[in-house]
């Protein structure tokens, strides 16, 4: 049986034209692209033209695409190049309480070194209100930093609206849209976004490889100390393979995505509507029309997420209770909690996240199996009504 996968905002599998464009690479093509000879200068070319694949899906130049190691790196550097480079004009930043790991322990590593940090509550869908940015600015704040859209619930942020704010105040803007490049419209300019963060193989490209977008201008700390790669701002030589299959997965991205949008929507919207109608004590988590077009998230009453997903996974589905990062861990979702819902609601809850490669038939076998297994470990569970005391 074909595997159902909906963890797409785990990692999604790699368009095989992708892979077709990063094989020379991985072989013949091996030249360091910083060599003055043409075996050197060949690479060279494919990494430029990779840079204005990925400089034209979110509307900026080319030269304000620097190629990182991932999303993680992206965010990680932005957070603290930004603060490090400001550190004389103040020590506050403001972010959310439901954001990635990655920005989250970015902003504690900070507050253990001087700079104070506001997470900003959000509402029962996962919303930060705009309001809630500009009171919290201070004369010291120097960088904001805003997911456009969350990777467990799938609820999409006002970031333009907040980006703008921010400019009012001449305030640096971050924004981590790792969830949204290239399965909706990132347009840099209509975001206000000075920095924004992005990973291929959230696009159907490789692993370890992203980048962050620098607004031509604004000026962060390197995290790394090397060459004078990317601009002398990422030494390091680069990691040729994977930033090739970026630009490639950007530019399908570009002339694919509305159609594909179009088709997890229907399948999303089908999914969410008969697991909520055929399972009782459902809760549908995130925004109800404000999210990630191929997010759902519920939380099921008396069961654990954990469980559902061992039990999907016997039935050929994959899915996860949230992050991947936090999969390990027995920790509640802070994302969860941040919108209300109490830890034994966190730990029930579980996300099916689409793709360009799921079908009708992927979406049937979740709407079939899964309200028997709910059933079945409520029968179980202690905590359900009428369970054996
Ligand atoms: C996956 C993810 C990241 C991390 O990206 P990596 O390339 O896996 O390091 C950061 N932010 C969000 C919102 C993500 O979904």
């Amino acid at each position: 049986m074909k595997q159902a996968y909906l963890d797409n905002s785990a990692t999604t599998p790699v368009d095989s034209r992708v892979a077709e464009a990063m094989q020379p690479f991985l072989k013949e093509s091996f030249g360091n692209p910083s060599s003055v000879h043409s075996t050197g200068q060949t690479v060279r070319v494919a990494v430029e033209h990779a840079r204005s694949q990925v400089a034209a899906l979110i509307g900026a130049r080319d030269d304000e695409i620097f190629f990182t190691s991932g999303g993680t790196e992206a965010d990680n550097w932005a957070i603290k190049g930004a603060a490090w480079a400001r550190s004389d004009k103040g020590n506050h930043i403001i972010t959310s309480s439901i954001e990635h790991h990655a920005v989250i322990e970015s902003c504690e590593y900070l507050a253990k070194h001087g700079f104070e940090v506001t997470f900003l509550p959000v509402d029962r869908y996962g919303k930060v209100a705009p309001g809630d940015v500009e009171k919290a600015i201070t004369p010291k704040t120097i960088l904001i930093s805003i997911m456009h859209a969350n990777n467990e619930i799938g609820t999409i942020q006002p970031v333009a609206e907040i980006g703008r704010i921010a400019r009012q105040h001449g305030i640096l803007f971050h924004v981590d849209a790792v969830q949204t490049t290239g399965h909706l419209p990132v347009n840099v300019g209509d975001l206000n976004a000075d920095l924004l963060s992005m990973s291929g193989h959230k696009l159907y490209g490789p692993k370890g490889i992203g980048a962050l977008y620098i607004k031509k201008g604004v000026r962060i700390d390197s995290l790394l100390s090397g060459g004078s790669q990317e601009r002398h701002k990422r030494p390091g030589t680069e990691n040729v393979p994977g930033i090739v299959g970026f630009g490639k997965a950007a530019e399908i991205a570009m002339a694919e995505m509305n159609d594909e949008t179009e088709k997890i929507t229907a399948l999303r919207d089908r999914l969410a509507a008969e697991l909520l109608e055929r399972i009782p004590d459902a809760t549908l988590n995130g925004h109800p029309s404000e999210r990630l077009p191929n997010n759902v998230n519920i939380s099921f009453q008396y069961v654990e997420g954990e469980s559902l997903v061992l039990h999907l996974d016997f039935e050929a589905i994959s899915a996860s209770t949230g992050s991947a990062c936090s999969s390990s861990s027995l920790e509640p979702s802070h994302v969860l909690l941040a919108c209300g819902r109490l830890a034994e609601e966190a730990h029930g809850s579980i996300r099916f996240s689409l793709g360009k490669f799921n079908d009708d038939e992927d979406i049937d076998r979740v709407i079939e199996t899964l309200p028997g297994i709910v059933k079945k470990l409520r029968a179980m569970s202690p905590l359900a009504p009428g369970a054996v005391k």
